[in-house]
């Protein structure tokens, strides 16, 4: 029976099996641009290791591995000064659609100060 790891999407990419537009990446993480950008600059950054989410018992060196990449993309992407918004998702009410903990990088103009919307239900 296939395991979360093989079916995993961003597994996939880890593994070379789908094709991703690599911005930066690491021993620990590797960051490539969202498919469907919401923001000028979209970019993904997602642990080489599986974890499902936040609430995955993640080490605490790869939540740093994970964060210590944000600058290092920001810079890649030439937002690092202008400034951008790092969100995680976590579970229905956050709407996570891909359950391979991942953190977005958005930029590129300024977004709005108010963080939330809620939805339709
Ligand atoms: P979330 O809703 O927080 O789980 O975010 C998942 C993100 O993955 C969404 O913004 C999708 O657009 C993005 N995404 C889904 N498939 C791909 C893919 N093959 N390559 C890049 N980004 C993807
Ligand atoms: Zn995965």
């Amino acid at each position: 029976m296939a395991s979360d790891v093989d079916d995993c999407l961003f597994c996939k990419i880890v593994r070379g099996e789908i094709p991703a537009a690599i911005v930066y990446q690491d021993d620990y993480v590797i960051a490539f641009d969202d498919i469907t950008p919401q923001a000028p600059v979209h970019t993904l950054i997602i642990p080489r290791t599986h974890y499902a989410d936040m609430n995955d018992d993640i080490p605490a060196e790869s939540l740093a591995a994970l964060y210590s990449a944000v600058p290092r993309v920001a810079q890649v992407k030439g937002i690092a000064e202008s400034g951008y918004r790092t969100i995680v998702n976590t579970g229905p009410d956050a709407n996570q659609t891909v359950l391979h903990l991942h953190v977005h990088v958005i930029g590129g103009r300024s977004l709005a100060h108010g963080m939330v919307i809620f939805g339709g239900e």
